[in-house]
């Protein structure tokens, strides 16, 4: 098979091969080259010894990643190669980690550490490929599998469940069956995994085009890090207005929304409050008065467990709890409506809530689908004003944060209220937008800490 495979990726294959060691590309790159995807790194294993790496790599920078585990970093020709030395890892006492990591010559006992068969191949310019445990016969079936008997690797590294969660919604393949049922019935394991790990690979799950299959058929696994995924699934909305159950219900929205990673938390968690706001009237009628707001409360608890970053945390949450606000009332101008929530959230996140709330429409029972043209209609609007220069953002104000840093005020949220009621005056033609006017506005109305 012939790839396109980066030059510098190639001169350094060619190097450890020339100085009498061995050279592969392995893993991940050689099942998307296969896959015609473009790979986002290029890892190389080798039979030379972490000092036998750095001999031939004299002349380039290296950097010593993980030195102890055998692994460098060459930076050839701008690409950052990762190389590693042949090895075989034992001892999972925390079921994440190797308690012993030994090196080898062998190539076929690197692979067999390797977690699933389509990332357990190998490719060498001369000899071609290694593929010890059918990993291109899985690729052509689109199947993940384990490699050895799946209950012993996820009990070894049970971050392994989730990486297979994630490799299924972002290459589109199934679990085999027996990889899925150790899966979930080891799911527990996952609680031994760092939080940080596990966001990480739950936001490319959910940035993957199958994430709403995976969502709904492995929730279980996923409600391990997020038991209030638990609660929404299976629950009958008893309402004419929806033909899924909460989770599916978010499913489906998360796969209408764009692939943008604040947009597709907050489609997954929108309705994490339906559960404890559900009740049922006399005609037997389902509702879940208050859920945004909860949902915001427990958005934020959610992120924050998974050690999301402030910003993140802040911007979920207050998606989740606008999810449902109604935009352009009956009553009132909608232009006014626009450029207040332009002003309120910033461009940026008033087009992601746009794009929410369109994929929760489009999430509905299909006749009460057509809340989603109201959001494009909203959209061209938002545009026409932006392009119209009508609206003052945080952005176009003549004083940003730093000005009033500098002028002796602390940084924290009372500074953004300043700021958004320095916007206010501004948008409604009480001041001009004028820097000198405005810091002088500003220190009237509030001394600096
Ligand atoms: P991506 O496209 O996300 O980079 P990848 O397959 O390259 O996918 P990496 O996390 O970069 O994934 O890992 C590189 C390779 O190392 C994998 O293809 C796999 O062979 C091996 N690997 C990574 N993590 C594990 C793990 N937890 N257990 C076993 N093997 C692993
Ligand atoms: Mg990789």
């Amino acid at each position: 098979m012939e790839f396109s495979i980066p030059a510098p990726a190639l001169w350094a294959l060619a190097q450890l091969n020339q100085a009498g060691h061995q050279a592969f590309l392995v893993g991940g790159c050689v099942r998307d080259l296969h896959m015609g995807r473009s790979p986002g790194d290029y890892d190389i294993a080798t039979s030379a010894l972490p000092d036998q790496t750095r001999a031939v790599f004299a002349g380039c920078r290296v950097i010593e990643t993980g030195l102890r585990h055998g692994t460098l970093t060459v930076l050839a020709g701008g690409l950052p190669l990762e190389i590693t030395t042949y090895r075989v890892e034992s001892g999972y006492s925390d079921h994440r980690h190797p308690d012993q990591v030994r090196f080898t010559s062998r190539l076929e006992e690197d692979l067999a550490r390797r977690d699933f068969t389509v990332n357990a191949m190998a490719w060498h310019p001369a000899l071609g490929l290694r593929d010890p445990f059918g990993g291109r016969a899985d690729l052509a079936a689109g199947l993940l599998r384990c490699v050895g008997r799946p209950e012993d690797r996820f009990g070894e590294d049970a971050l392994r469940m989730l990486r297979a969660l994630r490799f299924s919604a972002q290459l589109g393949f199934a679990l085999d069956g027996p990889t899925a049922r150790a899966a979930l019935a080891l799911r527990r394991q996952l609680d031994h995994v760092s939080r940080e790990r596990i966001a990480a690979e739950l936001t490319k799950l959910l940035l993957g085009p199958n994430a709403r299959r995976v969502v709904c058929q492995f929730w279980p696994i996923l409600a391990v890090p997020i038991p209030e995924l638990g609660a929404m699934a299976g629950l009958d909305q008893h309402s004419k207005y929806h033909c899924y159950d909460v989770l599916t219900h978010c499913a489906v929205a998360l796969e209408a929304a764009g692939p943008d990673k604040l947009l597709r938390w907050a489609a997954l968690l929108h309705d994490v409050a339906k559960p404890p706001c559900f009740t049922l009237d006399s005609q037997g009628r389902g509702h879940f008065y208050g859920h945004a707001r909860l949902g915001g409360q427990m958005t934020e608890e959610i992120l924050n467990r998974l050690r999301f970053d402030r910003d993140t945390v802040r911007r979920v949450r207050r998606l989740v709890e606008l999810h449902d606000y109604p935009i352009d009332p009956p009553e009132g101008s909608p232009e006014r409506a626009v450029k207040r929530l332009l002003r309120r959230l910033g461009e940026e996140d008033f087009f992601r809530l746009l794009d929410l709330k369109r994929a929760d429409a489009l999430a509905h029972a299909p006749q009460y689908r057509g809340r989603a043209a109201l959001c494009d209609d909203l959209e061209t609007l938002a545009r026409q004003i932006l392009a119209e220069g009508d609206c003052f953002t945080l952005k176009e104000l003549a004083v940003h944060g730093d000005d009033l840093i500098a002028a002796g005020w602390a940084p924290g949220p009372a500074l953004g209220r300043t700021l958004a009621w320095l916007l206010g005056q501004v948008e409604e033609g009480r001041l001009e937008n004028d820097r000198q006017t405005l810091l002088d506005a500003a220190s009237r109305e509030k001394k600096p800490e």
